[in-house]
């Protein structure tokens, strides 16, 4: 058994390869194998969100605070809102974020493949994102 105190893990700001806007994370846990569990806290500013990026086996968002939007490639952006559960299917294109004047939080739960739980793609540009601001109104 293991127990890590809240406060104990530094959050980090999110990179500009993986994030555009201002994205905070603070890990929960990357287990050690046998385990692949990669899951952490991240909360997005308002107009914060994702690269396009893959999972290679899923990931499951819990929103925890606030409002956003997640979009599959080809799909609608879809608003979220704390309490929503959002899946997301192996190798999925993707992307999630705040929503353009609210922030947002979620836990993220991922499964590594080969010590990789994600693969980053092409930035959501403003005109795909100003797409999101005309849709979740
Ligand atoms: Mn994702």
């Amino acid at each position: 058994m293991m127990i890590r105190r809240n406060g104990s893990q530094p959050s980090t700001l999110g990179p500009p390869d993986s994030f555009t806007g201002h994205v905070m994370r603070t890990p929960i846990l990357m287990a050690d194998a046998p385990s692949r569990l990669a899951t952490g806290w991240v909360t997005f500013d308002p107009g914060a969100r994702t690269r396009w990026h893959t999972h290679p086996v899923g990931q499951l968002l819990v929103i925890t605070a606030g409002a956003g939007c997640v979009q599959k490639w080809g799909g609608p952006v879809e608003k979220v809102f704390a309490g929503d559960i959002v899946w997301f299917d192996s190798g999925e294109k993707h992307w999630h974020g705040a929503a353009p004047t609210t922030s947002m939080t979620h836990i993220a739960i991922t499964e590594a493949e080969n010590g990789s739980a994600v693969e980053w793609l092409e930035p959501v540009s403003d005109e795909q994102y100003v797409g999101a601001k005309a849709q979740a109104r």
